[in-house]
């Protein structure tokens, strides 16, 4: 009888189904012909495990010092900001995005030049374990096409929208949608070509992606909301990021980012608000209410956000929450390194930052996190925000996934006998694992960066 187990991974896992769980598997997960797991056993020794690994087609015994853990979700990432990784984080916002990311976004209407930064971006993200990416393009359609295209080639599950921005003094005459009726043309247009170069292997979708209310004329934002009706797509945009992102909104219509939203039909089930570092308790029930989530960034709030994002009060809220890179306002690709930046900055939080308030007085109690709560948001919170069936090993979800080989990060990462256990051994590969660290990259079940020996 022919199996239709693919394959079979023997060895020790991680993952965090809930944000206060941590799970390790001990055993074997195998996974069949259409990248699904189909079986988790919790004992590698024992005659279902042996027997369901003797069908595997392929099989895989990760190392003594490997661990498997799920894919990362990036809920927020500029794709044309990627060649300013690391450079103008001592700018205020409004002239980080005007003075050098609204020149460089424009530079992408050079199909070439596009094609060259999709191809070192998305190879590299995977590299690091991005299995899933949630990309703002450029307003380019060829550019946003292209992008499409190299997340389909490399097996990175993506979705990809064209920026629209319109707005008269909200955005460069230079880099900007010359009216809202051009916009939404060129949205719709777009959407259609990214959905149809996904619809094979069901990886990469289209997000319909107004940049954000101050680059966005009241006809365009309107439009927008119809177009997410009329063509089934997720939206993405920004919300409550800064104190002049979020006065210009207060200022323009007297709301809240997250009202204002929700007035323009934006605030759907799915819907992916990057930072939200300023929303009230009552946006996080509105925005808990429609099943939209936050993007948290934790780096680039540190640049540009002016606080920290009340991540455990918007939680207990209900408000669904993944963790995002925000290159390039934040100055770094990958998301592990995003899950310690947003372990820091919570503790920041709780426990304030300028030390000539008294204590009591000085932070806000509650608001720390640990590395679970930071991985459980990087892939199944993440997962989960976006509707995608990723982001734990459990049957039935789609296997995404990345190996690290604990003795091989040049960060002092070693697993050292006698003092280290599983937990601590997982907070290690939170903290520690450098890029070299990561040795295979898998989504829907299929090997997309790195090697695994594989027989
Ligand atoms: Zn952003």
């Amino acid at each position: 009888m022919m199996s239709s187990i693919e394959l079979a991974v023997t060895g020790r896992m991680f993952h965090a189904p809930t944000p206060d769980r941590l799970e390790t598997i001990d055993g074997v997960v195998t996974v069949d012909t259409d990248g699904v797991i189909a079986d988790v056993v919790h004992d590698a020794t024992s005659p279902t495990a042996i027997a369901l690994v003797s069908q595997a087609r392929k099989r895989w015994r990760l190392l003594p010092w490997e661990r498997l853990l799920p894919g990362l979700v990036d809920t927020h990432i500029h794709a044309p900001q990627w060649p300013q990784l690391g450079t103008g984080l001592d700018l205020p916002l409004e002239n980080w995005l005007f003075d050098r990311t609204f020149p460089l976004e424009a530079r992408y209407a050079d199909v070439g030049f596009a094609r060259d930064v999709w191809e070192h971006m998305v190879p590299t993200l995977l590299g690091l374990g991005t299995t899933t990416a949630v990309y703002y393009s450029s307003i380019h359609e060829d550019a946003t096409r292209l992008l499409a295209q190299r997340c389909e080639v490399s097996g990175q599950r993506a979705y990809v929208g064209r920026v629209a921005m319109d707005h008269p003094t909200g955005t460069p005459e230079w880099y900007r949608d010359e009216s809202a009726d051009v916009a939404l043309e060129r949205s719709r247009r777009s959407a259609g070509e990214v959905a149809e170069i996904g619809a094979a292997s069901g990886l990469v979708k289209p997000i319909l992606t107004p940049r954000f209310i101050p680059a966005c004329s009241d006809e365009l934002l309107m439009g927008m909301g119809r177009l997410a009706d009329e063509v089934g797509a997720m939206v993405q945009t920004h919300c409550s990021e800064s104190d002049w992102e979020h006065a210009n909104v207060r200022q323009r219509f007297g709301r809240s980012d997250t009202e204002m939203l929700d007035a323009f039909g934006l605030l759907r089930a799915g819907t992916v608000l990057a930072h939200g570092n300023l929303v009230s308790t009552s946006d996080a029930a509105l925005i808990g209410g429609r099943g939209a989530g936050i993007a948290h960034c934790p780096l680039s709030n540190s640049y540009f956000a002016n606080c920290v994002l009340p991540l455990r009060r918007l939680l207990d809220a209900g408000v669904r929450v993944g963790i995002g890179s925000d290159v390039a306002g934040g100055a770094s690709p990958g998301l592990l390194p995003q899950c310690a930046h947003a372990i820091s900055v919570s503790r920041m939080l709780e426990d304030g930052v300028d030390g000539s308030i008294d204590s009591d007085r000085r932070g806000v109690p509650g608001s720390r996190i640990d590395s679970v709560v930071a991985f459980h948001l990087a892939t199944a919170g993440g997962a989960a925000m976006l509707g995608l069936n990723v982001g734990v090993f459990t049957p039935g979800s789609r296997f995404d996934a990345f190996a690290v080989d604990t003795q091989r990060s040049a960060s002092g990462m070693r697993e050292w006998s006698g003092i280290d256990d599983e937990s601590r051994v997982f907070e290690k590969i939170v903290h520690l694992t450098g890029p070299e660290a990561i040795t295979s990259v898998w989504v829907d079940g299929r090997l997309r960066s790195g090697t695994a020996a594989v027989v």
